[in-house]
């Protein structure tokens, strides 16, 4: 049973086709800088090593059909009717989508509107949808949102404290993204500790460009630290996270920014950049091993920042079973994960260094023994988990 996992952005296509009977990749890639004249395809057959291909590819119906010709050249795909379904990674779903459906046009065109939510990534999402509809009509094809896990946070938890008319006529609220991601690794923590889990409180941290934390509670997310937009919660790559919202007003005044330049330096020169001009966390790294304190302050913050959440979420859960890093830093920065687990033994969490440093796994241990909560390091797979759920969706009629 194949499967093809498709993430649309605004000039790029990443894709994975899984062969679900045993959840193999058959193939994964990316298409980047659609709309130029140097188009860049990288991508990977099985686990032969990368090729790379620069095309140029005038829009996203060329994009997939360059993906849709690789894979028959490579023979892993004859024909479109050899696939089950495709899954399509959808930003945002509102409170509308709180899981994933099978996509016809009343859904592209929900998804459409909530644009207005998500200006960067659902227009680019619907646009991937109607290209990969036109290409692979007659193939089931599934929206999966990433704000869908998070839509069980209960009130308190996703009302601002704001004029309650900005919440009835524009929707602002806190929504949370890296869903697929969170319940991805809850469940592989699940698996691990041989539990249900709806039985488990958890606490995960997505710690990548972007990062998010999340509180389960019985299986379900009840707090998320990203809110109405992925800008909230933690310090990120180049996103500020939690800030005074009145700086931006005093900003305005005294630098005379627009607040599109604001949201601009917020989004794109902010976080890990902004203290120290990296985004990329290992070469935050490598430049404060030479010494540069500016690199030493932004990791500090980074750390800082993630324990104060620990904290809360502690408090929001009560009891907690384990704790989960995952994302490209937390499965990767030992380091990061010491600064954020340690002196907290008072709560039960105590890290064994020997296995926070040991070689990279799907799902790595690094609890010190004997302690109420386990740390565990579990590789996320978001790609699967929209095949999974994909499936899942089209073998039970699109609920
Ligand atoms: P992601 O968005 O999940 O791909 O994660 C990207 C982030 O992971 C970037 O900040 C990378 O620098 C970081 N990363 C990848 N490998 C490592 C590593 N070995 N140590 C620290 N950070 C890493």
């Amino acid at each position: 049973m194949k499967t093809l996992v498709l993430n649309s952005g605004s000039s790029s296509i990443k894709y994975s086709l899984f062969e679900m009977d045993d959840q193999s990749v058959l193939a994964a890639g990316v298409i980047e800088s659609i709309g130029g004249s140097h188009s860049l395809h990288r991508y990977k057959i099985g686990s032969d090593s990368a090729i790379s291909q620069t095309l140029a590819l005038a829009d996203h119906a060329q994009g997939l059909h360059t993906l849709f010709s690789g894979l028959q050249h490579n023979a892993i795909l004859q024909d479109a009717a050899e696939l089950f379904c495709i899954g399509h990674r959808v930003v945002h779903g509102g409170e509308l989508f709180r899981q994933p459906v099978i996509i016809d046009s009343r859904v592209t065109e929900k998804i459409s509107e909530l644009s207005a939510l998500a200006p960067l990534h659902n227009p680019a999402n619907v646009q991937g949808i109607q290209q990969a509809l036109n290409e692979f009509g007659s193939v089931p094809q599934v929206a999966v949102f990433d704000t869908a896990f998070h839509q069980t946070l209960p009130q308190h938890a996703y009302h601002y404290a704001l004029p309650r008319s900005w919440y009835d006529d524009f929707a602002i609220r806190r929504y949370g993204f890296h869903g697929t991601s969170h319940y991805y690794v809850a469940k592989k923590a699940a698996e691990h500790l041989a539990r249900p889990l709806a039985e488990l409180n958890l606490i995960t941290l997505h710690l990548g460009n972007g990062c998010s934390i999340t509180a389960i509670e019985n299986g379900k997310s009840v707090d998320t630290s990203m809110g109405m937009t992925p800008m909230e919660g933690l310090m990120m790559g180049t996103r500020c996270g939690d800030i005074d919202p009145a700086l931006s007003f005093y900003v305005e005044r005294i630098a005379g920014l627009s607040s599109a330049e604001i949201e601009q330096l917020l989004n794109r020169s902010s976080g890990l950049k902004g203290v120290c001009g990296e985004n990329d966390m290992r070469a935050v790294h490598r430049l404060a091993e030479s010494g540069d304190q500016q690199a030493q302050l932004a990791l500090d913050m980074f750390a800082y920042r993630i324990k104060k959440y620990l904290g809360a979420y502690f408090a929001v859960l009560g009891k907690v079973d384990a704790i989960v890093f995952t994302g490209g830093i937390g499965e990767n920065d030992s380091w990061l994960r010491a600064q954020c687990c340690a002196n907290l033994a008072a709560l039960g969490i105590a890290i064994d260094e020997e296995k926070n440093t040991s070689a990279r796994a799907e799902c790595l241990d690094i609890s010190a023994r004997q302690q109420a909560v386990a740390v565990l390091v579990i590789r996320t797979n978001e790609e699967l988990e929209i095949a999974l759920q994909s499936v899942d969706c089209v073998l039970n009629g699109g609920s």
